[in-house]
């Protein structure tokens, strides 16, 4: 299997494309820890893993993502209980489309706390447990609105741009560690986040797909499951659209 033995974290893995992942890591042999926002859709996810395998190794943990001692802590616990920390993924976000006058700017910090300053504090304390181990890869969730901006909603495609910035720099300052940093960049996929989108947008965004179908967040996981396995050891510092063509 892709991942035989392999342990992962994957921040966000309660639902959508987080979900998808956990559940695509467990099936291809991994371990994974997936963290949740709150303990109790924590152990919804769990359960609902255990109901379709008994005997996938899976277990949750729900840190404050923004505060660092926090995800360091949890990373303690995910290493005494796998041994190691293969894998992390860095999924966990949210989005806002406000135009900027009615922009609040407290929304613009929330925004950038959990997609920008939380996927720093996991690459932060997951790093020095991989470079101990002797190496590790790391996936940051970027969106294709990182790579053209997005007309209104400003946080979220600013968001996004920072991690493309630091998904490149840390490839190119933990490389020399063995620890591989690259980004998916998904396009418009079937979500929660983007049932929340007004209809006539969901439309008029399907209807720019150059494969005429929305993603599903499976094919975003098959994409991260390829990019943290060895068959992807000479690839790091990409960001990798998984668009159906959208962005491109
Ligand atoms: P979703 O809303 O279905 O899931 C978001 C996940 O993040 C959930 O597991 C949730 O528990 C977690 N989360 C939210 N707030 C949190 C908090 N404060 N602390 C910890 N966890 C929290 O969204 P999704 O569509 O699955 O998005 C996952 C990632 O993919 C995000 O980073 C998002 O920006 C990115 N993305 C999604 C799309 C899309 O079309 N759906 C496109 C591009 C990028």
């Amino acid at each position: 299997m892709l991942l035989e033995g392999k342990k992962a974290v994957v921040t966000g893995g309660t639902r959508g494309i987080g979900f998808a992942v956990v559940e695509t890591f467990l099936k291809n042999g991994a371990s994974v820890a997936l963290f949740g926002s709150r303990q109790e859709t924590v152990d919804k996810a769990l359960a609902k893993l255990k109901a379709e395998n008994p005997d996938w190794d899976v277990m949750g943990l729900a840190p404050d993502l923004t505060d660092y001692a926090a995800v360091e802590a949890a990373m303690a616990k995910v290493t005494e209980a796998f041994g190691r920390i293969d894998i992390l993924v860095n999924n966990a976000g949210i989005s806002a489309r406000e135009p900027l006058y009615q922009y609040d700017p407290a929304a613009f910090k929330n925004i950038m706390d959990l997609n920008v300053t939380a996927v720093f504090n996991g690459c932060r304390a997951v790093a020095p447990i991989m470079k101990a181990q002797g190496g590790g890869a790391i996936i940051n969730t970027s969106s294709m609105v990182s790579i053209y901006g997005q007309p209104s909603g400003v946080g979220y495609p600013t968001s996004k741009f920072a991690v493309n910035g630091l998904t490149r720099s840390l490839a190119r300052e933990l490389g020399r560690d063995n620890i591989r940093v690259n980004a998916v960049a998904p396009g418009y996929i079937e979500t929660d986040m983007t049932a929340a989108m007004p209809e006539a947008a969901q439309q008029a965004m399907c209807s720019m797909i150059p494969a005429a179908r929305p993603g599903s967040p499976e094919d975003v996981a098959r994409a991260v499951a390829f990019l943290v396995s060895d068959d992807a050891s000479y690839i790091t510092g990409q960001v990798l659209a998984v668009d159906g063509g959208m962005a491109m």
